[in-house]
């Protein structure tokens, strides 16, 4: 009897083996598969997920992200617009607003948009010539563009943190989850800016004191486009809060339209109070075009 039980358990050994294995390498396979999926459908090669982000109604979800985004046309526009994507796409509820500085909304822009796989809203402005020249603040319309789409279309029900992401810095993920649990109006250092290697809020009992910083650290907020993040609500509740073009002095921009929405004692700071550098002020250098023949161009048009 035993040794017929014994012998059975052994014919079968071998084959409950192979299935166990089987089973297993079949789960890593459509793991894999489903990795493959998620990036193929972003490039639109099989059904495309659904685009728009939850607005944050549902109470239970964290709140959405609102990357603003100008950008204007330059032989660099798309690898910048790539760069932010390709972080972007890692952010968990995250909705990117794009604001092209231009009288429509471009061919090059709008493909990209289509096709980069991000919950996004895609406006347009043209910065007026006369705004257009060195020492004139950059891309004031266009973020005001963008909190006027989130006034017309966000509302007190929505839980979301905006924050003005230029296309040409540097972002690690950990800055959106800093910026996420955002109240009112939130701070943190940057990297890269004002001819220093960072700038940052100076904190003490949890509190903002001051600013170290590479110029004029008398305004009364001395801190980078890229320092600080703003409650959906603050926004809607302030709604006659814009960047200002009249009387705004150069650098003057974050200040400016600070003032307009809090205080500094208010100021949120994250980061580790503020010690820890998230973000980058980056800029990309002008591209050398100068082998561009003016005759023997490509028998193709290839965007770049
Ligand atoms: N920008 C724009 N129109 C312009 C110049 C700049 O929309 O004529 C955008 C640009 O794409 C970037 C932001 O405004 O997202 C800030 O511009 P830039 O990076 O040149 O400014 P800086 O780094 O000198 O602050
Ligand atoms: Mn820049």
């Amino acid at each position: 009897m035993k040794s017929l039980f014994y012998s059975r358990f052994f014919i079968l050994l071998p084959w409950v083996l192979i299935v166990i294995i089987m089973i297993d390498v079949d789960t890593k396979r459509s793991s894999v598969r489903d990795t493959a999926h998620f990036y193929l459908s972003r490039l639109g090669s099989a059904p495309r997920r659904a685009r728009t982000a939850p607005a944050g109604r549902n109470r239970t979800a964290p709140p959405v992200v609102y990357a603003v985004t100008p950008t204007y046309s330059r032989a660099v526009q798309k690898a910048e617009l790539t760069r932010l994507a390709n972080t972007f796409r890692q952010v968990p509820h995250f909705h990117w607003i794009v604001v092209e500085d231009a009288g429509g909304r471009t061919e090059l822009v709008s493909r990209f948009l289509a096709r980069c796989g991000l919950a996004h809203t895609h406006l347009h402005v043209l910065t007026p010539r006369r705004f257009k020249r060195t020492g004139m603040p950059r891309a004031t319309e266009q973020r005001n563009a963008a909190l006027g789409w989130i006034r017309q279309h966000r509302s007190p029900r929505d839980r979301g943190v905006v924050f003005f992401a230029d296309d040409d810095n540097t972002y690690s993920l950990e800055l959106f989850e800093e910026m996420r649990s955002t109240q009112r109006v939130a701070v943190w250092p940057v990297g890269l800016v004002g001819g220093r290697r960072y700038e940052r809020p100076l904190v003490e009992k949890g509190k903002v004191v001051g600013w170290y910083t590479g110029w004029r650290a008398d305004r009364p907020f001395a801190i980078d486009m890229a320092g600080f993040a703003v409650n959906l609500q603050v926004i809607l509740s302030n709604p006659r809060a814009v960047f200002k073009r009249r009387g705004a002095k150069p650098g003057m921009q974050e200040s400016d339209f600070l003032k307009q929405i809090t205080k500094v004692e208010d100021l949120e700071p994250k980061a580790h109070n503020c010690t820890r550098v998230l973000v980058w002020h980056t800029r990309t250098e002008k591209v050398n075009l100068g082998n561009e023949p003016k005759r023997h161009q490509d028998s193709v048009h290839i965007e770049v």
